[in-house]
C-alpha cells in the first residue's frame, strides 16, 4: 500500500481491495463464523471469525493507516478496547491516568481492574509535572485522553511521551474526541492509540465499537492475543458500517470544526453565558499545545451559565429542537447534554465541581447541519 497517501485518500482507499471472489468494490459483509479448509492447515488466512474476519480485517487495516500505525484491532465497544490494553498488565503494575477521564474508563479501572491488583493514579495532566511526580518503578502505563470530556482540557502528548519513555512505561492515548483527522498520537510518541468508533469514526450514531492501533510488532502480538483470547470482537455488519462512515470522516470533521468554531464564538458573546470551553480560544489554558498537536479544534464545546442555576440549564437542554438531548457524541446530528445529571451524575458534587462540572454546565456535540439553523435553535432555547 502507498503509505504517502494523504488523509482524504486514505479514508477511502487504505486497507481496501476489491473483493477477490467477485470484484465487489465495497468490502462485503462476511457474515460467517467459520471458513472451509482445503486440507488440514490449508486455508486462505481465516479459520474462525473470533480470530479474524475479512470485513473486520479491512477496517483494522484502514484504521491502522489513518493513525499512521501498522496494526489495528477492533472490539465490541470503546471500553472493550481499553479492557484489552489493561489486560497487558500484571498485578502490582501501576497506571497513571488523567483526573477527568471518561467516566466509563474510570469505572473500568477502579471497579474491575483495581481488584486484580493493578494500581491506578489519577492526576491533573494539564501540568505534566504531576505525571512525573506519580511515576514509580512499577509504572507500566500512562493513559491519556485529550481533549477531555466535558471540560475540553488539552494534554501535551509529546511531553507525556518523554516521561513515559524515561519511566519505561507504555503510553496509551484515547483519541476519540480528536479523531485521526485532527491528531495522530503515534506520531507524537504514543505506543498505542484507542478509539470509541461509536463516535466520530462511525459518525452516524448507529453502531457501538472500539479500536486500537499500534506500530510495534511485539505490542501488536499482545493486542491480537488478548483480542482473540478474551473475545470482545466486533461484528462484520458493524465493521461494514464503520468502514462506510470513515469514507466521509475528513468531510464531516471539516464541517464539525467550522460549525464548532461558529457556535463557540456565538456562545462567548451571549449575555447569559459565563464561560465557554473550546480549545480554539486563545484564552484556553493549553491553547498553544492544542495548536501544535491538533490540526483543528473539533466540534465539542461545553459552557456554563451566569448565575449557575440548575433550572436554567435544564430549561435550555429541554427546549432545543435540532440539538437532541442525549448521551454520546460525534454523529452527524447535533446533541446537547447536561454532564452533572447525565454522563457525570455518579460523581459526588464537590468532586465534579472541582474539575468545573458545575450545575449549569452544558455540553454540545455540534453536528454537520447548517450553523445558522443550529445557532437559531440555541437562541430559541435561551429565550424559552
Ligand atoms: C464513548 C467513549 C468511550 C467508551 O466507548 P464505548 O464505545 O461507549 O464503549 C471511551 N472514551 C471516550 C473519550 C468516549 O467518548
Amino acid at each position: 500500500m502507498n503509505t504517502t497517501m494523504k488523509f482524504g485518500t486514505k479514508v477511502i482507499h487504505a486497507g481496501l481491495v476489491p473483493d477477490t471472489a467477485t470484484g465487489a468494490i465495497m468490502t462485503p459483509i462476511y457474515q460467517t463464523s467459520t471458513y472451509v479448509q482445503e486440507g488440514i492447515g490449508e486455508h486462505k488466512g481465516y479459520q474462525y471469525s473470533r480470530t479474524g474476519n475479512p470485513t473486520r480485517s479491512a477496517l483494522e487495516a484502514n484504521l491502522a493507516a489513518l493513525e499512521n500505525g501498522k496494526y489495528g484491532a477492533c472490539f465490541g465497544s470503546g471500553l472493550a478496547a481499553i479492557d484489552c490494553v489493561i489486560k497487558m498488565l500484571n498485578p502490582g503494575d501501576e497506571v497513571i491516568s488523567t483526573n477527568d477521564l471518561y467516566g466509563g474508563s474510570y469505572r473500568l479501572f477502579t471497579t474491575i481492574f483495581a481488584k486484580y491488583g493493578i494500581v491506578f493514579h489519577f492526576v491533573d495532566m494539564m501540568d505534566v509535572k504531576h505525571i512525573e511526580a506519580a511515576v514509580t518503578s512499577n509504572t507500566r502505563l500512562i493513559w491519556v485522553e485529550t481533549p477531555t470530556n466535558p471540560m475540553m482540557n488539552i494534554i501535551d502528548i509529546e511531553a507525556v511521551a518523554a516521561i513515559a519513555q524515561k519511566a519505561n512505561a507504555m503510553l496509551g492515548v484515547d483519541n476519540t474526541f480528536a479523531t485521526p483527522y485532527l491528531q495522530n498520537p503515534l506520531d507524537l510518541g504514543a505506543d498505542i492509540v484507542m478509539h470509541s468508533a461509536t463516535k466520530y469514526l462511525g459518525g452516524h450514531s448507529d453502531v457501538v465499537m472500539g479500536a486500537l492501533v499500534c506500530k510495534d510488532p511485539l505490542l501488536a502480538n499482545e493486542m491480537y492475543r488478548i483480542q482473540n483470547s478474551s473475545g470482545a470482537i466486533t461484528a462484520p455488519m458493524d465493521s461494514f458500517l464503520v468502514l462506510r462512515g470513515i469514507k466521509t470522516l475528513h468531510l464531516r470533521m471539516q464541517r464539525h470544526c467550522e460549525n464548532g468554531e461558529k457556535i463557540a464564538r456565538w456562545l462567548q458573546n451571549h449575555p447569559k453565558v459565563d464561560k465557554v470551553y473550546w480549545p480554539g480560544f486563545e484564552s484556553h489554558t493549553n491553547h498553544l499545545v492544542a495548536k501544535i498537536q491538533m490540526r483543528g479544534f473539533g466540534g465539542m464545546i461545553s459552557f456554563n451559565l451566569k448565575g449557575n442555576d440548575l433550572d436554567d440549564a435544564k430549561k435550555i437542554v429541554s427546549n432545543t429542537h435540532l440539538f437532541a438531548l442525549a448521551e454520546s457524541l460525534g454523529g452527524v446530528e447535533s446533541l446537547i447534554g447536561h454532564p452533572a445529571t447525565m454522563t457525570h451524575g455518579s460523581i459526588p458534587k464537590e468532586i465534579r465541581e472541582q474539575s468545573g462540572i458545575v450545575d449549569s454546565l452544558i455540553r454540545l456535540s455540534v453536528g454537520v447541519e447548517d450553523a445558522e439553523d443550529l445557532i437559531a435553535d440555541l437562541q430559541m432555547a435561551f429565550d424559552a
